[in-house]
């Protein structure tokens, strides 16, 4: 163990919680004057175009309808007054995650949580409620959907033809995550008849959704949520291909393949609905390996280089790879699995990581965002006594975390800042919380 890593690690810690007293002070003097913070206001009740997601209708969802996306968001406590802002401006968190890889394993803890609350069915709350407070304090939570869904009732497959519980979608929807992408190398594992039902389930859900599609005139249009201050934030979600099995002719639109020009064109016609801001998903790069492929960096470079593309958030490789700057933008080349359950469990595939990305409008009404601040908060996957995701960073600062687990996440969170920050990216701004 090293001990001066460890005790650089407490330092900063309290630096830390030191940092975050004075945001809760600030941010609850501030709660009264915006209502507090996303999911959890009392609109919840009302039935207007700007009511939470939780009642709104589904059928909305992955439409292209400007502005109907409303979601309850307020600002988030995090980035609420960068250096150098204007103290009027707007500012909005886009926070994404790694792969939803639910093998077998993982529904079976569902059910375990589910039975031990005298419930049947699956109840993946437990397994999820640690990130709740990060991922309700987000403007906008994406999700990366890695499988298909099954119907409710099953039957649910693991590897290598997914079809996973759609009860996870209740989990994600409870702890404030907006969106899901759909676009992955298992995006087809069922078919069409997966594709939309996967698509039917985040809408019943409440979850918006890109990257699939029902239909050419769903596949044209791009997604745009509107926080509740009002910013437009387009996402758009592709993959490297789909294990073999080609886009069926007939259904072209039915799954996002990764091409730079249809992705920058895509981008250029969410800019022109009126998105303020375009977040895509990029489902690439080689499994298990931590070094982004030379066709990430350079579809990257290809990417970013574009106006109309602000942020690049990826996953698939189930390891965790480095964050870079690209000119002003981020990418997150691999942001590791979220909730997983592999057959060899090892460290690399248990760990993963939430970007948190602050954008500030540079004047207030201008429509001109900067992306004003990169965060990386690390998670792990506990897989004794029970499956849990853990918010590391949360995990660490809390005193009742026992010594043993917390040298088991010192250690995870020590080799993920390593990842994170192989390509230099602490030294362009990123803190890793
Ligand atoms: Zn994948």
């Amino acid at each position: 163990m090293d001990q001066g890593r460890l005790r650089h690690s407490h330092h900063y810690y309290r630096v830390i919680i030191g940092r975050w007293a004075a945001v809760v002070i600030l941010f609850s003097v501030a709660l009264t004057a915006c209502g507090g913070p996303k999911h959890t206001g009392a609109a919840s009740a009302s039935g207007n175009v700007a009511a939470p997601l939780l009642s709104a209708p589904p059928t909305r969802s992955g439409s292209a309808d400007p502005g109907s996306n409303s979601s309850p968001a307020s600002a988030s406590p995090v980035g609420a007054s960068p250096v150098g802002a204007s103290p009027t401006a707007r500012t909005v968190t886009v926070l994404g995650s790694g792969d939803v890889l639910i093998h077998p394993a993982l529904w079976e803890q569902a059910a375990a949580d589910a039975k031990a609350e005298n419930r049947p069915g699956y109840d993946f709350g437990p397994i999820y409620a640690s990130i709740a407070p990060v991922t309700r304090s987000a403007d906008l939570a994406i999700c990366e959907m890695e499988t298909p869904l099954a119907p409710p009732g099953g039957p649910f497959a693991g590897w290598p033809n997914f079809n996973a519980p759609p009860q996870v979608l209740t989990a994600l929807k409870e702890i404030g995550y907006d969106s899901c992408t759909t676009a992955s190398n298992h995006t087809l594992d069922q078919g069409l008849t997966g594709v939309k039902r996967t698509l039917d389930e985040l809408d019943a859900a409440g979850l918006k959704h890109t990257g699939s599609a029902r239909s050419a005139r769903e596949a044209a249009n791009s997604l745009i949520v509107t926080t509740a201050s009002g910013v437009r934030i387009a996402q758009l979600a592709y993959a490297f291909g789909f294990n073999g099995i080609p886009v069926p002719a007939e259904q072209p639109w039915l799954a996002n393949l990764t091409d730079v020009a249809t992705i920058l064109a895509a981008a250029k016609r969410a800019k022109q609905a009126g998105a303020d801001l375009v977040v895509l998903s990029m489902h690439w790069g080689t499994e298990y390996q931590h070094a982004p492929t030379a066709e990430q960096t350079a579809q990257a470079k290809q990417l970013l280089a574009a106006p109309d593309i602000d942020v690049i958030l990826g996953d698939h490789t189930h390891v965790v790879q480095p964050f870079a700057k690209v000119g002003k933008k981020w990418v997150a080349y691999g942001m590791g699995n979220q909730i997983s359950r592999h057959a060899d469990p090892v460290n690399d595939s248990r760990e993963g990581v939430m970007p948190r990305f602050t954008f500030t409008e540079t004047v207030r009404g201008s429509h001109k965002w900067t992306l004003t601040k990169a965060e990386a908060i690390p998670t792990w996957m506990d897989i004794t006594p029970r499956l849990r995701l853990v918010d590391l960073p949360a995990a660490l600062a809390d005193p009742n975390t026992k010594a043993g687990q917390r040298a088991t996440y010192q250690a995870a969170y020590t080799r993920i800042t390593g990842y994170l920050n192989s390509l230099g990216a602490s030294g362009q701004g990123l803190v890793v919380d």
